[in-house]
């Protein structure tokens, strides 16, 4: 067992309060990781994600930050560490869609999604990498999309956010893989969370009918994959996207 293995390991989960990301939270807890639960708005749900994870025994703490902004994005990192003495692992999960057609889609759209489903990714590696470069050991999962693989009609700045989150994904891998840090990215298909809730009912219906399994996926789901991307038994992968999609996107 290496030194790194023998100490509590901590996590920084992006947009950790709800859907996927508290999903996330709790299954890392589950597994005894420390975990920095960043929200940007609701300071409500990840309390209580943190109040979830004490009630089983569990490590937690809630972090207010906005990962599209550079600033607040790189002192989120540095407060985590500062908390917790050192970080393992980030999943950069925070995300927001502005669904409209691409004729209709303002450049505010596009800055918006770009800013925090892909530059917010850029700006907590570039953070985050430095401890675990000194540790000489971390581990890193961007949160992708089957849409950055197959397209989808309304979504042009949210597909172009999540397909420029594999490359970087893989480029970080390539970069980082000296100093025993591994990056991976998980592609979800539906998943039942506020996200999705928004979208329209035929929206849903058309998107469920190219799930061979038949049905959504559920957060729990996508946060056993990132458990396992971020686990001993995964140190020999890196720069690789797991689907988590009931085979939509194979
Ligand atoms: P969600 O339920 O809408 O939750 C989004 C989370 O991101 C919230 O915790 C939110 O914080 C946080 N967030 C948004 N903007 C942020 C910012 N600028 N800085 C920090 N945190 C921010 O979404 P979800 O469905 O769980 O999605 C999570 C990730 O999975 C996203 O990257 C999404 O693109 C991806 N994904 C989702 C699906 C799906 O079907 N649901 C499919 C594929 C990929 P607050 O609570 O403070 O607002």
């Amino acid at each position: 067992m290496d030194a790194t293995a023998e100490r509590q390991r901590v996590a920084l989960v992006t947009g950790g309060s709800r859907g996927i990301g508290r999903a996330v939270c709790l299954a890392l807890a589950e597994r005894g990781v420390a975990v920095a639960v960043n929200y940007v708005h609701r300071e409500d749900a990840a309390r209580e994600v943190v109040r979830e994870i004490e009630a089983k025994g569990g490590k937690a703490e809630a972090f207010s930050g906005d990962v599209s902004d550079p600033v607040q994005a790189e002192a989120l990192v540095e407060r985590v560490v500062e908390r917790f003495g050192r970080l393992d692992i980030l999943v950069n999960n925070a995300g927001i869609t502005r669904d409209t057609l691409l004729l209709r889609m303002k450049e505010d759209d596009w800055d918006a999604v770009l800013n925090t489903n892909l530059k917010g990714a850029f700006h907590c590696i570039k953070a985050a990498v430095r401890p675990m470069m000194k540790q000489r050991f971390g581990r890193i999962v961007n949160i992708t999309s089957v849409v950055a693989l197959m397209g989808n009609p309304g979504q042009a700045n949210y597909a172009a956010a999540k397909a420029g989150l594999i490359g970087l994904t893989k480029t970080a891998a390539r970069e980082f893989a000296s100093r025993q840090i591994t990056v991976n990215a998980v592609a979800p298909g539906l998943i039942e969370t506020d996200m999705t809730a928004s979208m329209g009912e035929d929206a849903i219906r058309s998107l469920r009918e190219r799930i061979p399994l038949g049905r959504p996926g559920r957060p729990e789901e996508v946060a056993e994959a990132v458990c396992f991307l971020v686990s001993d038994a995964a140190g020999y992968i890196t720069g690789h996207v797991l689907h988590v999609d009931g085979g939509m996107a194979m």
